[in-house]
């Protein structure tokens, strides 16, 4: 795994092939560290070839990447790295605050459910209450 302190990337990113992810610079320590357990998790997916080839990469190449079960695959696989990456800090003991954690998934989930159905969200139906005390 190699560490690049700045990145351009637009997005977080795992490239197992490459041995290497992306995360944007500039973000909160806390987000970050979530967005990191989650880009790990993607990694840990990939690490056992077998059961990524016969739960996620076999449906990838019998449907259309346009096609809404090769979508929903996708959607599942990123479900799927939010659970491992959790599951991981459990296991090593990592403080992770599970209200804030479930916000930050919940908040990138939407995004690929909207990408799923090929939605915008609205600017103004963001707002998960993550502001209430
Ligand atoms: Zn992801």
């Amino acid at each position: 795994m190699d560490y690049v302190s700045r990145t351009d990337a637009k997005a977080e990113t795992a490239i197992f092939h490459q041995n290497k992810m992306a995360l944007k610079y500039g973000r909160r320590d806390e987000l970050t560290f979530y967005i990191l357990l989650h880009e790990i998790g993607h990694m840990m997916l990939c690490q056992n070839s077998r059961m990524y080839e016969e739960r996620y990469n076999a449906v990838f190449e019998a449907f259309n990447s346009a096609s809404i079960t090769h979508k929903v695959k996708r959607v599942e696989e990123e479900l799927d790295a939010w659970k491992t990456g959790f599951k991981l800090s459990k296991r090593l003991k990592l403080y992770v605050n599970r209200r804030r954690f479930e916000q930050i998934k919940s908040r990138c989930v939407t995004t690929y459910l909207m990408w799923a159905v090929d939605r915008k969200i609205k600017k103004d139906k963001q707002n998960d209450g993550s502001n209430r005390t």
